[in-house]
């Protein structure tokens, strides 16, 4: 199985097109919507987790790029590095899922796991290096 975390961006064009159905219902792949804005007559882009075997995969995106779509991959996985957060909170503004978090009684940073679409935007602004790519297993 392949697994990938991608940004789609639509042209206008495409943006009433079900194109997520397609992928899902002609190509295959499984689609995990983790974040969507689309406004009408202009560019729509969606954060999501394709997942499908190697061929069904490479199929998938032949079809997006077929059809205009441009695909932007992202990384695999993030990790916090608790050990080295100093709680300065410069990443939560740019966080778009509120994966990096505080808790106002303590005013300590936080990381959920589940909600990170591995954007990479904190890992821009982090001054001590507290988020980071996880190697490839
Ligand atoms: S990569 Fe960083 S900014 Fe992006 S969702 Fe994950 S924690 Fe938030
Ligand atoms: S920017 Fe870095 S050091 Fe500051 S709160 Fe976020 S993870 Fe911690």
């Amino acid at each position: 199985m392949s697994k990938k975390k991608v940004v789609l961006n639509f042209p206008p064009h495409l943006i009433d097109q079900p194109i997520t159905y397609r992928l899902i219902a002609e190509q295959g792949l499984k689609v995990n919507i983790l974040r969507a804005r689309i406004t009408p007559k202009e560019w729509g882009n969606m954060v999501a987790e394709l997942n499908g075997d190697k061929a069904r995969m490479e199929a998938g995106l032949c079809f997006l790029a077929d059809l205009g779509v441009e695909v932007e991959f992202l990384a695999e996985e993030v990790k916090w590095r608790e050990e080295r957060c100093i709680h300065c909170t410069a990443c939560l503004t740019p966080c778009p899922t509120r994966a990096l978090h505080v808790d106002r009684a303590t005013m300590t940073v936080g990381f959920d796991e589940e909600k990170c679409i591995a954007c990479e935007l904190c890992l821009r602004v982090c001054p001590y290096q507290a988020v980071e790519i996880a190697a490839e297993k």
